[in-house]
């Protein structure tokens, strides 16, 4: 039996990107069906584009079998994307890529010897180079990562990219992690297996805009730390802790001063810096304790991870 391969392309507002995209994608799938004699399923999934990407999918649709759908009814961001996509894959092999042709598809070739010959469950994408990204948004990405594989048992790559060819067993076990708040990369750490790193130099996207401003970037690293650590509570119970201490300490000694030297005037000023300091640190742990709650509260809601508004295939 040949085997299948879904590539999923999670598409928003790449109208200018798909028809790169496309023509290398089907390349490539010539390719490997000659080499391996793999068939290909090429399943995009439309994350509410507000161009005209719908249409041009299913322009492709429309004169290539391969080519499956999946529309939502509005932007659910990359994360639902990546889920429906495993969702509705019928792929021995499921492979996540994006639609601006900065995940090569030229790799793919590496990546299914990886899975289907050398036994990974898992093969996937690592940038070296960070060429082409604004210094700034290098250091902090680093950083990220660092603090994140500190204080989280997800095992999260530097410069790991969604792209990735797994097996039907991951990808099942991606699925099983029905949560609301999704980030892929803690995710794929988390359900473990064996992964094969590849590494890539960084390319720039053929054509449109990238949709991660620094802003949404960082809000994003945000969702990572506390989607998959717990270590910020933890920090706001030791900094209660260490203030708890420090304060006895200064009880103790005032009392102590009092006693030998008398009563001298109050220190007003360091009193009001103290308060500031305090309240401060305080604000800052019911802010931690917020951020928590606020996740707890849209996971209970148990709302759908994407709704779809039209599609191709069938359940
Ligand atoms: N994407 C998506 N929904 C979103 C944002 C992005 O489906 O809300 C898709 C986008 O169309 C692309 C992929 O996710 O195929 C990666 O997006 P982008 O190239 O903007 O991210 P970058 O490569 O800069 O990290
Ligand atoms: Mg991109």
């Amino acid at each position: 039996m040949d085997k299948l391969i879904s590539i999923v392309v999670p598409c928003y507002n790449e109208a200018a990107a798909l028809p790169y995209f496309y023509g290398e994608i089907t390349k490539q799938s010539d390719v490997m069906k000659d080499k391996y004699g793999a068939d290909f399923e090429i399943l995009f999934v439309n994350d509410g584009s507000k161009d005209n990407t719908l249409s041009i999918i299913k322009e492709y649709a429309a004169k290539d079998a391969r080519v499956k759908y999946v529309s939502f009814s509005r932007n659910f961001g990359k994360e639902s994307a990546i889920y429906a996509g495993l969702k509705y894959s019928a792929g021995d092999y499921v492979c996540v890529m994006d639609a601006d042709l900065q995940d090569p598809p030229s790799m793919l070739c590496e990546m299914y010897e990886a899975v289907a010959n050398e036994g990974y469950d898992c093969a996937a994408a690592r940038r070296v180079t960070r060429k082409g990204e604004p210094p700034v948004r290098s250091l902090f990405a680093r950083l990220f990562y660092r603090i994140i594989n500190k204080i989280s048992n997800a095992d999260i790559a530097d410069g790991a990219r969604d792209y990735r060819l797994m097996t039907r067993q991951v990808a099942d076990a991606v699925l099983e992690m029905g949560e609301y708040n999704r980030f892929s990369k803690g995710i794929f750490g988390w359900v473990g297996f064996e992964t094969k790193w590849i590494e890539f130099e960084n390319t720039e996207r053929v054509a449109g805009e990238t949709k991660w401003s620094f802003w949404r970037l960082f809000l994003y690293s945000l969702d990572g730390v506390i989607g998959f650590s717990t270590a910020p509570l933890a920090i706001a119970s030791v900094l209660g802790f260490i203030f708890c201490m420090v304060s006895f300490i200064m009880i103790a000694v005032i009392i102590i001063k009092t006693v030998i030297w008398g009563d001298p005037v109050a220190g007003y000023p360091s009193l009001v810096c103290i308060i500031f300091f305090v309240a401060g640190v305080q604000t800052f742990c019911i802010g931690i304790l917020g951020q928590y709650l606020a996740k707890t509260y849209l996971e209970t809601k148990n709302r759908p991870i994407y709704i779809i508004k039209e599609k191709n295939i069938g359940e």
